[in-house]
C-alpha cells in the first residue's frame, strides 16, 4: 500500500520505519529542511517509563492555585479570551484530574511505555543507532517528607506493570549519582528506576530517518501541507507548497497525521476536532562539567529533568498554555538553569548555554491519539504531550498494526 506520513518528528519518522518494515511504500512530507527540527529537537531526553502519571491528577488543581503568579511555576495557564480551543482544552484537562480518570490514563500510558522501551531497545540493536544514549536509569528526587511518603504506593504501582523502581534514602541517592554529594538542596529521598534510559531525541530521529531512506522511504522536506482533498469520506490527496512557492498534490492509499502540536489545526480543515493543544516547555543545553550528573534526574518538586547527552547536559521543564507562541521567557528558562545549579553546582558553563522552547502536542489526559480518524483512509499518531520520546516506538508499532488491521500486541485505548 502507498502510505503518506504527514510530519517528520519522532512520531512521523517512527511511523515511517514500522510501516516500511511491514512492506508499505512510504513517503514523508515535512515543512522543515530535515527531520526532528520542531518539538523533537531539544526535549528533556528521558525515556521515562517510570513516570506514567499524567499532569492531570487530583492534586493538580490545588497546585495550579498555589503556583499562581510565580515565575518558576512548573505549570502556567495564560488563558486568552478569544482562544476557544484553549478554553475547551483547559476544561477537559480539569475533568481528567479526577482520581478515576487519572488512574485510567496512567494505566494506558504505563502499558504503552513498557512496550515502547522494548521496541526502542530492539530497534537500537537492529540498526546500531547512535544518539548519545545512556541506560543508567532515572533517579526521581523528592525534597519534602510528604512527597516521599506518596512515593511508596507509586513504586508498588510501577511494579504492577513490571516497571523496576525502588525507594532510596538520601545516602542511596548519592551512591546512585555521586555528583549529588555537592548539592545545595535538601533531598528527602528518591525513586530509582534502573531500567529507564535517556538520549538525544533529535539525533535519534535523524538516524532513524537515514535508516528509513536506506529502506526505500522518500522524504520530501521544505514541503508545507496546506490542505486536503476529501471526497466521500476518503482522503484523495494532500495539497502542499514547496520552498519556492510551487504548489502540488501528493496522493496515496492511506495517510498518517503526525503533525505534533499542529495536528488539531490541520484536522480542523477536514472537520475533525482533535483535543490537542500546544503546551510550551523550555530546555537549556550546556557543555557538561565535572559536577554534572551521569544518571538522568527528575526533580519531582519543580518538575525539571536533567539528562546527560554525551558531553552535554540537557535541562528541561515548565509547561505553559500560551497558544503557538515559541518565545523563550528568560525568567522561566533562567529558573530551570538556576535550579540545576542548586542541584549540581558544578554542572556546566552557563555562559555557553543554549536556550530552546518547544510545543508539546498535549491531550488533556496525556494519552496519545493513535488509530483511525473519521476519514476512511486517514490515521493518527499524535498528541504525545510530555512523553513523545518515551512512547515513540510503541506508538508507531500500534499505528502500523492499526493501519494493517492486525490485532495490536499492546493493550491500549485506540482512537476511533
Ligand atoms: C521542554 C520539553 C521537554 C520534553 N521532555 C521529554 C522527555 O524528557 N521525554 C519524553 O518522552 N518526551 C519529552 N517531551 C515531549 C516530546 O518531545 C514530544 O512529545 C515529541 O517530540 C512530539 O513529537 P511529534 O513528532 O509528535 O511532534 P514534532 O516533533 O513537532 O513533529 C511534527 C512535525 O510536523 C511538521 N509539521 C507541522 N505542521 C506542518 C505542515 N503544515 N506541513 C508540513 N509539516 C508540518 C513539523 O515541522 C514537525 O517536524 C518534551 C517536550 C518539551 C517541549
Amino acid at each position: 500500500m502507498k502510505v503518506i506520513i504527514l510530519g517528520a518528528g519522532l512520531a512521523g519518522v517512527c511511523s515511517a520505519w514500522y510501516l516500511a518494515r511491514a512492506g508499505h511504500q512510504v513517503s514523508v512530507l515535512e515543512r522543515r529542511p530535515a527531520a526532528g527540527l520542531e518539538t523533537s529537537f531539544a526535549n528533556g531526553g528521558q525515556i521515562s517509563v517510570s513516570h506514567p502519571e499524567p499532569w492531570a491528577s487530583p492534586s493538580t488543581p490545588w497546585n495550579l492555585l498555589r503556583w499562581l503568579g510565580r515565575a518558576d511555576a512548573p505549570i502556567r495557564f495564560r488563558l486568552h479570551r478569544a482562544d476557544a480551543a484553549q478554553w475547551r482544552w483547559a476544561l477537559a484537562f480539569l475533568r481528567e484530574c479526577s482520581g478515576r480518570r487519572s488512574r485510567r490514563n496512567t494505566d494506558a500510558i504505563a502499558r504503552l511505555g513498557v512496550a515502547s522501551l522494548h521496541a526502542l531497545r530492539a530497534l537500537r540493536t537492529e540498526l546500531d543507532l547512535q544518539y548519545d544514549q545512556s541506560a543508567r536509569g532515572i533517579l526521581h528526587l523528592f525534597f519534602h517528607k510528604s512527597e516521599l511518603r506518596a512515593a511508596a504506593p507509586r513504586v508498588a504501582l510501577l511494579a504492577s506493570y513490571g516497571i523496576e523502581a525502588r525507594l532510596c534514602d538520601r545516602t542511596q541517592c548519592e551512591q546512585i549519582e555521586p555528583a549529588l554529594a555537592a548539592t545545595r538542596c535538601d533531598i528527602a529521598g528518591g525513586i530509582y528506576a534502573a531500567g529507564d534510559e535517556s538520549g538525544d531525541a533529535h539525533k535519534f530521529t535523524q538516524a532513524l530517518a537515514q535508516a528509513c531512506v536506506a529502506r526505500g522511504v522518500d522524504f520530501h522536506y521544505d514541503t508545507r501541507i496546506e490542505g486536503f482533498d476529501v471526497l466521500a469520506n476518503t482522503m484523495g490527496g494532500v495539497n502542499v507548497i514547496d520552498a519556492h512557492g510551487m504548489r502540488g498534490q501528493f496522493r496515496a492509499d492511506a495517510f498518517v497525521c503526525a503533525l505534533g502540536p499542529f495536528s488539531a489545526l490541520l484536522a480542523a480543515r477536514y472537520g475533525e476536532r482533535l483535543p490537542i493543544y500546544p503546551v510550551k516547555g523550555y530546555s537549556v543545553t550546556l557543555p557538561a562539567a565535572g559536577g554534572a550528573p551521569r544518571v538522568s534526574i527528575t526533580d519531582e518538586s519543580r518538575r525539571i529533568v536533567l539528562s546527560r547527552l554525551g558531553d552535554r547536559l540537557r535541562i528541561a521543564g515548565m509547561a505553559e498554555l500560551d497558544g503557538f507562541n515559541l518565545a523563550v521567557d528568560p525568567r522561566r528558562a533562567g529558573a530551570i538553569l538556576s535550579r540545576a545549579r542548586e542541584l549540581f553546582p558544578d554542572c556546566g558553563n552557563s555562559g555557553a548555554a543554549e536556550y530552546w522552547a518547544g510545543l508539546r502536542p498535549a491531550t488533556p489526559s496525556n494519552v496519545p491519539i493513535i488509530g483511525a480518524s473519521r476519514i476512511r483512509n486517514l490515521y493518527y499518531n499524535t498528541g504525545h504531550g510530555t512523553l513523545g520520546w518515551t512512547l515513540a516506538c510503541g506508538s508507531a508499532q500500534l499505528l502500523a498494526a492499526c493501519l494493517d488491521q492486525r490485532a495490536p500486541e499492546i493493550d491500549f485505548p485506540l482512537w476511533t
